[in-house]
């Protein structure tokens, strides 16, 4: 009796204790939570950062311990590093930056280093040597190369389905759609979406490739001026981002392609699996995909900085790898078609 009557006070005692620390966080506002984290996001209208962007916040929204401030780069270096400067000057306990120019990241680590703030990178890589200049910066991505070859994988299984070989030399004619012409990712892509393919036994031609920005309306306007000469000719079109499909798709329904006559359709590809491709893929008018894995990458991405505010090992407790660089952490790609 006197052993239950013990434990039931230990019990009781273990509950206000529990119920203290419940109502010490209940009644502390959003903007009283320990850990400031500052989030510099290189632009809110793209499909598949946004997606990163949502997941983050919910993150962000399920943690107490946790005040993500947001900012919106809109594609402009100039306006971020403004962002960089206010963040530090609120003394935030860590920082999540998807950079807009890759150039730009060895001034913001400077800056962070300067103001002792850890830096958790992502999407945007930035190279090694400038990751690596201070210790308490990691970056969460992808492996570059992981997405082209998923995609040419998947291009050269519907390739060897048959029936696209419009011309029948037994060489597939394509266009390429390039995010950008510096970028490791659109670099990366670009090489490994052919040389898998190559590499699968298919053979090749580049009727043109196109750097669009991973841009709808770049892309839109590239794919109309090659229909404009050798709509005969193109066999596929590779994109770097589904973005860039989005627009090829809306170039080829403009001159009568893939909407709904099977004698009329060109297989475009895409990479990141946004909703509109996943729709468009659905409705048959887009052939496939590779799949970021968005709400992973952001859930990465928390842990780490989170961890990294409070002071500890940014793995501390968690689950993750690091790449043969030692600072990096890769989420893995799938294909969607
Ligand atoms: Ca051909």
């Amino acid at each position: 009796m006197k052993k239950l009557l013990t434990l039931l006070l230990v019990i009781a005692m273990m509950a206000t204790m529990v119920t203290g620390c419940g109502t010490k966080e209940a009644d502390a506002p959003a903007d009283g939570a320990a850990l400031k984290i500052g989030v510099l996001i290189y632009k809110y209208d793209d499909t598949y950062i946004s997606t990163v962007r949502q997941a983050l916040e919910a993150e962000g929204a399920a943690d107490a311990d946790v005040e993500l401030i947001m900012n919106d780069g809109q594609g402009d270096q100039a306006k971020q590093n403004d962002q960089l400067d206010i963040l530090i000057e609120k003394k935030v306990d860590a920082l999540i930056i998807n950079i807009v120019d890759i150039g730009a990241a060895k001034s913001a680590i400077e800056k962070a280093q300067e103001a002792g703030i850890p830096v958790v990178f992502f999407n945007r890589e930035p190279a090694e040597d400038v990751l690596k200049a201070y210790d308490k910066v990691r970056f969460v991505g992808t492996k570059p190369e992981e997405a082209g070859i998923i995609q040419g994988e998947m291009m050269a299984e519907v390739w060897n389905e048959g029936g696209y070989d419009r011309n029948g030399d037994n060489v597939l004619q394509y266009v390429m759609l390039k995010g950008d012409a510096d970028n490791p990712e659109a670099i990366a892509r670009t090489e490994y979406s052919i040389s898998t393919l190559n590499e699968k036994g298919v053979e090749t031609e580049e009727l043109g490739l196109q750097v669009a920005n991973w841009d709808t309306d770049k892309a839109y306007a590239a794919v109309e001026a090659w229909l404009g000469k050798d709509a005969e000719k193109i066999e596929f079109i590779v994109a770097n981002n589904d973005g860039m499909a989005s627009g090829a798709i809306s170039a080829l329904q403009n001159a009568g392609y893939n909407s709904g006559d099977e004698a009329k359709y060109i297989p475009v590809f895409g990479v990141d699996a946004t909703e509109e491709a996943v729709n468009l893929i659905g409705k048959g008018e887009m052939t496939g995909t590779v799949k970021q894995d968005g709400a992973g990458m952001a859930k990465a991405v928390f842990a780490l900085a989170k961890n990294a505010a409070q002071g500890k090992d940014f793995l501390e407790g968690l689950s993750y790898e690091y790449d043969e660089t030692g600072v990096s952490v890769r989420i893995p790609y799938q294909a969607y078609k």
